[in-house]
């Protein structure tokens, strides 16, 4: 039996819905999941072992419509039928993160941006662990921040946000907040908007108070416009290339070094040293080290963990070299923004294996970048016909690959000695592959049986 008033009902039962389950029992709310799809045994059993209802395969509006409260997954769109009519009626939708926030005084480190986000949560995470601060890792990676409040607390939070999480906080302070950059990405959730998306991104800074941090991309053109109409009320700690401003508080100078200023004692590491290459990791290496110093981290300890972190997978990973030839597995690069920087970060020729599921993409901003790097390109995808479109006549050597097998086989013909081959498909992966961890499996899989 279902009972008909829920003080919390939860839209969708992954990792972050189980977790705002869990919490809301917790505090003595009444709560009720409902997911339209299927619910992972893990979770299922989960809920079970807590006395926590749920339903699967269906949304009971009955039930649903008078909740106290919604939170909603991130993966489910504002356009979800059920969402505009909880919206319709004014009930209010908060995201996880939101609701977690509320049960727990943490110190919250937050980082959001169109790429970098995984990279620079990891890296700042290894950094103010090697400091020793009892700390944990929310968000989209690890376990979710309500799980968390609720059964294994920390003093400190680093918290990786999506706009899709963005969206629906309201009252969430960051103490911290870094924006990396904002360039187009999953439009078809914002009307096709730009600045709808990246009016969500924003939302990173909205709650901040003058002693909290605000650390972002100096020369991102749409954050530098945004703070100029609306200003900031945290601290602002950006980060460039190059030093733009007397607020710029990291960026390269002109021996190389990795400078931080501006706070307390000043900060400058050779970049060579940077354990990873390329200048968007030059970026996340900046933002990490504002924050870790921002948050009076010793200058020893960001050196060390600026030298020894090890990324996670499918982000320039570096596979094999075979016969003087490199393999680099960049999976993760679903836009065409990431697969741009990840031309950028390679010194050889390169073999690059590009395609998959199209997200509206435009090619013309690696045109450049793969007309002057590239000697052969791979198509791999279920329909190639807009690469096809776009790239035909200006590269030599194209060819197309229905499978990792093919287009690893393929690549491995193509190379010469020196060369690099280089899996950055600019397309999300579920048109041959599970997901873009699998695409990466599968390519290390055939890289390593060469
Ligand atoms: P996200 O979590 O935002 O998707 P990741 O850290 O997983 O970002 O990196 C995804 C891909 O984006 C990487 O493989 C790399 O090619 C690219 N990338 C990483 N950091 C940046 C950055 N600061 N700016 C632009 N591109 C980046």
């Amino acid at each position: 039996m279902i009972e008909s008033r829920y003080d919390i009902v939860v839209l969708g039962a992954g990792e972050s819905g189980v977790g705002a389950a869990l919490l809301a029992q917790a505090m003595g709310l009444s709560v009720f999941v409902s997911d339209y799809g299927r619910i992972a045994p893990n979770y299922r059993e989960e809920l079970d072992r807590h006395a926590i209802r749920y339903e699967e395969g269906q949304h009971s509006e009955g039930v649903i419509l008078q909740a106290g409260e919604i939170i909603k997954s991130p993966g489910i769109p504002n356009t979800a039928p059920i969402v505009c009519k909880l919206c319709a009626q004014g009930t209010s939708i908060v995201s996880e993160i939101e609701f977690a926030g509320r049960y727990t005084d943490a110190y919250m480190v937050c980082i959001t941006g169109s790429n970098g986000k995984t990279t620079t949560t990891m890296w700042l995470y290894h950094t103010l662990r090697k400091a020793g601060l009892d700390v944990g890792l929310a968000g989209n990676v690890g376990y979710s921040l309500a799980r968390q409040v609720a059964y294994d607390p920390h003093a400190y939070y680093v918290i990786e946000l999506s706009s899709f999480q963005l969206d629906n906080m309201y009252d969430f302070r960051a103490n911290v907040a870094i924006l990396l950059n904002i360039t187009p990405d999953h439009l078809d959730r914002y009307d096709h908007q730009f600045e709808l998306y990246a009016e969500a991104k924003m939302r990173i800074t909205q709650n901040q108070r003058s002693e909290d941090f605000f650390i972002y991309w100096e020369e991102d053109p749409f954050i530098s416009k945004w703070l100029k109409e609306h200003g900031a009320t945290a601290c602002c700690l950006p980060f460039a290339m190059k030093q733009q401003s007397n607020q710029t508080t990291a960026w390269i100078n002109n021996k190389n070094e990795l400078v931080v200023t501006n706070l307390n004692s000043p900060f400058a590491m050779e970049e060579e040293l940077l354990v990873l290459s390329g200048m968007h990791n030059r970026h996340n290496a900046m933002a990490t080290s504002i924050a870790a110093k921002a948050m009076n981290i010793k200058n020893e300890v960001i050196r060390e963990a600026l030298q020894d972190f090890k990324n996670v997978p499918h982000r320039l990973e570096k596979i094999a070299r075979v016969k003087g030839v490199d393999y680099i597995n960049d999976s993760k690069a679903t836009n065409v923004n990431s697969t741009w920087y990840a031309l950028e970060s390679v010194k050889t020729k390169v073999i690059l294996i590009l395609g998959g599921t199209d997200k509206g993409n435009d090619y013309t901003d690696i045109e450049s970048l793969v007309l002057s790097k590239v000697d052969g390109l791979i198509f791999l995808g279920v329909d190639n016909t807009k690469l096809h479109k776009f790239f035909d006549g200006k590269i030599a050597r194209i060819a197309d690959a229905r499978s990792m097998q093919e287009a690893v086989s393929l690549a491995y013909k193509m190379a010469s000695k020196g060369d690099t081959v280089l899996l950055s498909p600019a397309c999300a992966s579920f048109d041959l592959f599970r997901n873009y961890e699998d695409r990466g499996d599968q390519f290390r899989h055939e890289v390593l049986n060469l």
